[in-house]
């Protein structure tokens, strides 16, 4: 007995040095008759994962959204383990296998097989940590959290009853800390603790709260959800950057248009994106806008659930283009030409975006140049539609300017004439723009439409990178 303490101390098992913490009483064991959970929706390597963990002497279990949506019956996106194996412990097992992060040190275990590589992250369990003391900011938020702790604390700290739930692929059993299950039988969404406090600590888990929520058709349990209107100002002390993550992980669920609606009826969405305060807040004089902005994320949704890429980039542009338009009109309206209208209409939407929350740069070039491209199209004379198409971002400001067409700002017919432009030969295409060019009576135009050329064959100077 007294050996077996002395090696875990040795092996800085952390089992040992939070024994006394563990006070919230043992797990339901529910077995797989019970849970259901399709051992054919589990990752293989996540499964690989815990075996070699177990097999070294740890407990290791599958968790968190895995758990809940394998519960559900959906398979999940991604994969994370939980074990009481070290960052240090874990790392020397697997060969493809890195530490990450500062505050709270996890492992990436990486797979490659067919198709994408596949990570699987390695967390070990965490410490409770009362609510005083250095690591908590003076609104309750949680700064630095690097302890290591037991699997029932490591349950306590997690967000809501059906994410804490952990599954062990090799006896087919779901560990159940906080009555998950049952809550997912009665489709509630509930958070573990005192729901006030676990904002506090963490606001993002407000905006978690909702996409959740959106995403399984859950309710959130009454109590959950009370404390989130008065405390929905905290999301303002949240760094930016995770924000912005946040926010991208509630429009790409495949469920945006219903967590959005879940965020305005949670009085959560101002201050996040000023296009939301618009269209969420106002009614008719907005409808146009709020079309747009429904028929585009329903198309993101369906893009998502039917397995599609959805650019963020173009997500953002979306959102933000009743603004931008609005801006672009009254540059108009104030007697500056079309181009620059719209050049400084952009700067103005985004920095009035910046103001609440910060786009990343690279999703900004990206939304620049799908809206910089929307007056090109209406150009269908001279060389101007084969420049366009040959544009890298292309296909992107043209199923933007559908959307414009399929809401009724963007005249439909211009639409149509792309969609053959793109599909025809040059035979076609020639057609097309003589077509184009008695439609607007345009002859005269001076413009001398040239060939495509045939792209040139790069010399090797060209293609030396700068
Ligand atoms: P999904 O991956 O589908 O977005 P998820 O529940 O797996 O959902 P992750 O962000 O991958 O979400 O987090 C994994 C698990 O970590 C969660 O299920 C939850 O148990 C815990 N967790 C994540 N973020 C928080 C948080 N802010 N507060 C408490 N627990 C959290
Ligand atoms: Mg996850």
């Amino acid at each position: 007995m007294i050996t077996k303490f002395i090696k875990r101390i040795l092996r800085r098992d952390p089992m040992v040095k939070h024994t006394q913490a563990n006070n919230s009483g043992a797990p339901k064991r529910i077995p797989k008759k019970a849970h259901r959970i399709d051992p054919h929706l589990l990752s293989k390597n996540a499964v690989k994962v815990t075996h070699t963990l177990q097999q070294a002497g740890y407990e290791a279990f599958i968790v968190g959204g895995a758990v809940r949506d394998l519960a559900l019956g959906i398979e999940p996106k991604d994969f994370d383990v939980a074990t009481n194996a070290t960052p240090d412990q874990v790392q020397r097992l697997f060969r493809k296998a890195r530490l990450i992060g500062r505050r709270f040190q996890i492992v990436h275990v990486t797979f490659f097989g067919k198709g994408h590589p596949e990570i699987i992250e390695v967390s070990t369990f965490r410490a409770l940590l009362d609510n005083a003391g250095d690591h908590v900011a003076e609104s309750g938020r949680i700064l630095r959290d690097n302890v290591w702790g037991s699997q029932d604390e490591d349950a306590a700290r997690r967000d809501f009853t059906i994410n804490a739930m952990y599954y062990d692929p090799s006896s087919e059993t779901v560990l159940d800390y906080h009555g998950g299950m049952a809550d997912m039988q009665k489709k509630t969404l509930r958070m573990i603790g005192d729901p006030a406090k676990r904002y506090r600590e963490d606001p993002i888990r407000m905006l978690r709260a909702i996409r959740f929520a959106a995403k399984t058709g859950f309710t959130l349990d009454a109590l959950t959800r009370a404390p989130i209107a008065k405390l929905s100002n905290l999301l303002q002390d949240v760094p930016s950057a995770r924000l912005f993550d946040e926010i991208l992980k509630l429009l790409m669920s495949g469920y945006s248009w219903a967590a959005i609606q879940g965020l305005r009826d949670a009085g959560l969405h101002h201050g996040l994106l000023p296009l939301l305060d618009h269209i969420l807040d106002s009614g008719e004089d907005s409808k146009g806008a709020n079309d747009f902005v429904k028929l585009a994320l329903a198309n993101t949704d369906q893009r998502i659930q039917s397995g599609k890429s959805v650019s963020a980039g173009f997500l953002f542009a979306t959102l933000l283009w009743p603004d931008l338009l609005k801006n672009w009109k009254a540059n108009i309206a104030k007697g500056m030409s079309n181009l620059p209208a719209l050049n400084d209409a952009m700067d103005d939407t985004i920095a009035t975006q910046s103001s609440g929350m910060t786009i990343q740069r690279r999703f900004e070039s990206d939304m620049r140049e799908i809206w910089s491209m929307q007056p090109r199209f209406e150009k269908r004379v001279g060389r101007y539609p084969y420049r366009l198409i040959e544009s890298p971002r292309f296909r992107a400001g043209y199923d933007f300017m559908l959307l414009r067409c399929a809401t009724g700002e963007q005249n439909p017919a211009l639409g149509e004439w792309w969609t053959l432009f793109i599909a025809t030969d040059p035979a076609g295409q020639d057609e097309l723009m003589a077509s184009a060019k008695n439609e607007s009576g345009n002859s005269a135009n001076p413009v001398k439409r040239r060939r495509r050329r045939k792209p040139k064959e790069a010399t090797p100077a060209e293609n030396v990178p700068d």
